[in-house]
């Protein structure tokens, strides 16, 4: 998911539609912007992408200086326009909405003890947990019951929280998921990805805190921390797959670290052959680092249908085979006869390698190595990524070889750990480190029972 949030300016709902527009990447379910005058806060949101729920929004109603957005991305059910986000509670005292990108870990757990006490939940979605903590935590949407709410849940969270006339900004104690605070004049802007703010003319101001919460008023902004700050743990796969190339992610540029990915590949596993390939878009930086550090030429062998929205999101198998043959095609007159380096960035079911490396055979490639870079993924994501259940994880069922059988690889090597590593981390200090437990086991946040997706945002 992506979230968008900013402070005193006269189009605070437009704004926020560009921003979002330029995070739709993030999530393609729903879309939805909350905005308040001061004195009441309206929503305008619904299912489907950013352009097809704000084309008919009438933003002479959404007036306001302030405002929240949110991208929605999630495939465990709840495909439903009661968990399109931000959420919005009213009541006669204060109205609160919630924007959230990450997953509760003991949302389960949560909702059972709120319902035990008479809570009845509208959603299905683990935001409005928080929504529900905030209220039992004293009468007031305060600094105080904000941070007492978020100090029972456990998880990665991103989150942004308005009332009429106060906006709030959370992140989770180990940083997981990405937050940048920027300027726009005098306006305070919050988001996802630095890309909404170069989207919107704004500048990037800072990166929120791990365990910092952010209080925005008419008074300017004030910081305090709800958690002891812990080593940061940004996502690798923001870098390696989620995030845009033009953002920078915890003061590293996205496109930049998926080159140094490329080259670490190429200086780990390289292999004879004519050609590098990359599978567009977000293979494209990592074949260009491979091809630069291996000598071998970078071509566009494989071209893009930009109409096609992202295979993965699609809900079955069936579908997403599909998809992909809808979406990529060879160039028949560069891949025949040559061989051919395929570099992805990611293998979670196979689907897209497998696929490749048959239409790059069927455009004549005499031999295809497939080269990913990033380790193997082996376990599922607890913290909002979705990467479906380890069943689905063709690298927690099969070894290399197996893997290379399957997919029809005449050779396949993924990225190492240490390799990911060095291309994402400039230096590690406390502000600066990666959670790679999809791919390593080491998980930075742990709760007994979660599940497997529990419900992400
Ligand atoms: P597969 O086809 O192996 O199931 O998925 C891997 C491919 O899906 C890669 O090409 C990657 O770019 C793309 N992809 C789409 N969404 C995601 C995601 O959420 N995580 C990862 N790791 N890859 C994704
Ligand atoms: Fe990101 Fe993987 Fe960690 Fe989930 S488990 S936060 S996808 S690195
Ligand atoms: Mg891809």
């Amino acid at each position: 998911c992506g979230v968008f949030g900013i402070w005193g300016h006269e189009k605070a709902a437009e704004l926020t539609y560009y921003g979002l527009h330029s995070m739709q990447h993030r999530g393609q379910e729903g879309a939805g912007v909350v905005v308040s005058d001061g004195n009441q806060l309206k929503a305008h949101k619904g299912l489907g992408l950013v352009n097809d729920v704000f084309k008919n929004a009438d933003f002479s109603a959404l007036s306001g200086n302030v405002a929240v957005g949110h991208v929605r991305y999630s495939t465990q059910g709840g495909k439903v326009l009661e968990n399109v986000q931000p959420l919005l509670f009213r009541s006669q005292t204060e109205s609160i909405a919630l924007a959230h990108n990450g997953n509760i870990m003991n949302a389960y757990k949560l909702r059972g003890e709120l319902e035990e006490e008479g809570s009845i939940l509208q959603t299905s979605s683990d935001t409005e947990v928080l929504a529900h903590l905030i209220k039992r935590s004293g009468n007031k949407i305060t600094e105080e019951t904000i941070a007492k709410a978020l100090n029972q849940v456990v998880g990665a969270y991103a989150y942004l929280i308005l009332k009429e006339n106060k906006m709030f900004v959370a992140l989770d104690p180990t940083g997981i998921r990405p937050l940048s605070i920027g300027r726009l004049g005098e306006a305070y802007v919050v988001a996802s990805e630095t890309c909404a703010f170069d989207q919107i003319g704004a500048t990037f101001e800072r990166e929120v805190l791990p365990g910092e919460l952010i209080t925005i008023s008419k008074e300017g902004m004030t910081s305090t921390r709800f958690a002891m700050r812990e080593q940061r743990k940004m996502c690798a796969m923001e870098y390696v797959y989620l995030s845009r190339p033009d953002s920078d992610v915890n003061h590293v540029n996205v496109h930049a670290s998926r080159k140094n990915m490329g080259k670490e590949l190429a200086k780990e596993s390289n292999v004879s052959a004519d050609i590098v390939v990359g599978v567009p878009d977000s293979s494209i930086s990592a074949a260009i680092g491979y091809a630069e550090e291996s000598g071998l030429p970078y071509e566009m062998g494989i071209i893009k249908n930009r109409y096609v929205g992202r295979t993965f999101i699609q809900p079955s198998q069936e579908l997403r085979e599909q998809g992909v043959k809808l979406k990529l095609s060879p160039v028949r007159s560069i891949i025949e006869g040559q061989r051919v380096i395929m570099i992805d960035d990611s293998i979670v079911r196979g689907t897209t390698s497998k696929r490749i490396v048959q239409m790059l055979k069927d455009a004549g490639a005499k031999e295809v190595h497939v080269r990913i870079a990033s380790p193997s993924i082996k376990n599922p994501c607890y913290y909002g990524i979705d990467m479906s259940t380890r069943d689905e994880l063709i690298a927690a069922n099969h070894t290399l070889e197996e893997i290379s059988e399957i997919i029809g690889a005449d050779s396949i090597a993924y990225l190492s750990e240490e390799g990911l590593e060095k291309a994402i981390l400039k230096d590690k200090t406390i502000h600066q480190g990666i959670c790679t437990a999809c791919m390593t086991g080491k998980y930075p946040v742990k709760e007994e029972g979660a599940k497997e997706i529990a419900y992400t945002s």
